[in-house]
């Protein structure tokens, strides 16, 4: 097994799920009392979420760079960056730690070509539905093509994940309120919801009911980080 290094902290909510799911994977494929060899290095998210609600993406960056080093001098030989918005620093951190990083938006597109989708629904913080990171790379190494919400939507979906989310609070009229976002996207043409996010898929998980297909970006990111492990 090839030793994995996790970016995690952002937020912790997500991070769990994510370390349980590539364990998880991991002992379903090896059986017996086999587990993930990994390293975790799990940040404090609030100076975080300072820097990128500052636009501060070069401080966020060395932050996250000096983090991925360290988990490369820990043993990891690739990384996952466990949330969709810090992807928008992908290449600084790959490029500080001298390890590949196993991209989520190819996790997740592999999943959506898979599923013939052509035309996906975005729904995740401001930053990944509106910097182009996200969306260009959808379309341009896979061809496809990504609608988020409206203005409004945008905003609430953002002040979701930062003041319940990532708190750990999972409010019933939240759900609600996501599935609605969804129906508006599959009226608007989308054929399938990414849940872009690495929180939306523990209020909304993949398989419950909804106007369209769920994509939960941490399942899938999970599953690709297995495969690497264990390929
Ligand atoms: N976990 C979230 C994501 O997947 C948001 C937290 C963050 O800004 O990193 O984008």
């Amino acid at each position: 097994m090839k030793t994995l290094g996790i970016l995690g902290g952002m937020s912790w909510a997500s991070t769990q799920h994510l370390y349980a799911l590539i364990n998880r994977g991991v002992a379903a494929q090896l059986g017996g009392l086999h587990s993930a060899q990994l390293v975790l290095h799990s940040v404090d998210f609030a100076p975080i979420a300072a820097l990128q609600a500052a636009g501060d993406w070069a401080g966020a960056a060395r932050v996250l760079g000096d983090a991925a080093a360290g988990l490369r001098r820990a043993g990891a030989e690739a990384l996952v960056i466990a949330t969709n918005t810090m992807h928008l620093v992908a290449t600084e951190v790959e490029q500080a730690a001298g390890l590949p990083v196993l991209h989520i938006v190819d996790a997740t597109a592999d999943a959506l070509r898979a599923a013939g989708v052509k035309r996906a629904g975005l729904l995740a913080t401001r930053f990944t539905m509106e910097q182009g990171f996200y969306r260009e790379r959808m379309w341009e190494r896979h061809g496809i093509e990504v609608i988020t919400p409206d203005e409004a939507g945008r905003a609430e979906v953002h002040r979701l994940i930062y003041e319940e989310l990532c708190r750990g609070r999972f409010e019933p009229a939240s759900r609600e309120r996501l599935r609605e976002d969804v129906a508006q996207l599959a009226a608007r043409g989308a054929q399938a919801a990414i849940l872009g996010c690495t929180e939306l898929g523990l209020l909304l998980p993949a398989g419950s009911p909804a106007a369209l297909p769920l994509f939960d970006s941490t399942d899938l990111q999970a599953r690709a980080a297995v495969r690497w492990m264990l390929g």
